[in-house]
């Protein structure tokens, strides 16, 4: 598994990552922020886990979030 941080308090709901990762990422209407699919909250950030075949995808959404507030790395 490899683990994905998200600041997610910075987010600014551009919607970026979920269109890259949808299978890894939801956008919360009310609150116009994403959410990353079963990630808890950890000292204000959010923490998940995603399988290796999505990898690709967060990473790419990692680079196209413009306010680079999410971390992909090896669990
Ligand atoms: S790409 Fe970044 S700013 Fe845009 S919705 Fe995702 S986390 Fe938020």
């Amino acid at each position: 598994m490899i683990k994905v941080i998200h600041h997610r308090k910075k987010c600014i709901g551009c919607n970026s990552c979920v269109a890259i990762a949808p299978q890894n990422w939801v956008m919360d209407a009310e609150e116009g922020k994403s959410r990353l699919i079963a990630a808890r909250e950890k000292g204000g950030l959010f923490v998940g886990e995603i399988f290796e075949c999505d990898r690709e995808a967060n990473e790419q959404a990692a680079r196209a979030c413009p306010m680079k507030i999410i971390k992909v790395n090896q669990a």
